[in-house]
């Protein structure tokens, strides 16, 4: 049996988490990311239990299976941070992120790998993002660490293949690892996925140096910004710098199967759209 395609939205969990599959219904999704705190402040209140299980209730009454939630961390976390207080703060919101991805029962997250800030080399900071997913994964059984890729923006790293795969090879656990791949930081780091021909080789390329088998997830925009601008702004499908026709090539290739795939699009009311838009070109 072929694995189904995973679509959904970014969508809010303003009341309570529990409203996150309630909002991903309504929209037709049967796939969704989250966040499972206020994304800009470093503290946040315990889960409540009853929430748990409204937010289990409210996923299995839209038919969305906790393989397909992609819950997405704090925009404050630095896992590379140069500065040795500041990287422990850091790793201690961030393994609280995993822990209440774990009481919810949910199985990756999703979060972005870190800034050098020009204070240390890139090979360090990488080695400080690599150590401190193994760290994480020392909190939790079983939740697994997917890293996004970025666009390069500042002294953001992960925006290359090669930084990806050089984090991934200072993790221990190699099974609770994985990638989070986002169209626009792809296309704005440099890799074009504008043709067929193009984003067939690009996933090639993605294969050799990273590995399929840690594509874990995928973040679907396009880009306000064009190829190789190393400048983040995502943009609703095919009204970007990207097009249509990546999205019609990235959704018969095998990979984008099985997997969360989440629009972060800056139009919501176009998301059920977009969502419908994906399927027909599954089926093409
Ligand atoms: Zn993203
Ligand atoms: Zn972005």
């Amino acid at each position: 049996m072929q694995q189904p395609h995973f679509i959904g939205a970014h969508v809010s969990a303003s009341g309570g988490i529990a409203n996150a599959p309630l909002n991903a219904a309504t929209i037709g999704a049967n796939a969704f990311a989250l966040f499972t705190k206020n994304q800009r402040r470093w503290q946040a209140k315990e889960l409540e239990a009853e929430q748990i299980e409204l937010f289990k209730v409210h996923c299995d009454k839209a038919n969305i299976p906790m393989e397909a939630i992609l819950p997405h961390d704090s925009y404050l976390i630095n896992l590379g941070h140069p500065d040795k207080e500041l990287l422990t703060k850091s790793r201690l919101a961030f393994f609280d992120e995993v822990k209440r991805c774990e009481q919810i029962g949910l199985q990756l997250l999703n979060f972005h790998p870190g800034s050098h800030l020009r204070k240390i080399a890139i090979d360090d900071c990488l080695a400080r993002i690599s150590e401190s997913i193994n760290m994480a994964l020392d909190c939790s059984s079983s939740v697994t660490a997917v890293i996004e890729n970025t666009a390069g923006q500042g002294s953001n790293l992960g925006h290359s293949f090669e930084q990806l795969a050089q984090i991934i090879d200072g993790v221990e656990d190699k099974s609770r690892v994985g990638v989070c791949i986002d169209t626009c930081h792809l296309f704005a780091a440099g890799y074009d996925i504008r043709t067929e021909e193009t984003c067939n080789h690009t996933f090639k390329l993605f294969d050799q140096v990273v590995g399929n088998q840690y594509l874990k997830a995928m973040h679907l925009n396009d880009s306000k910004t064009p190829l190789n601008s190393r400048v983040d702004r995502h943009q609703s499908l095919g009204q970007g710098e990207i097009g249509q026709q990546a999205f019609a090539s990235l959704m018969k290739l095998e990979v984008t199967r099985g997997i969360p795939l989440i629009l972060e699009t800056v139009q919501p009311e176009l998301w059920r759209d977009e969502i419908n838009w994906l399927r027909f070109l599954a089926k093409q």
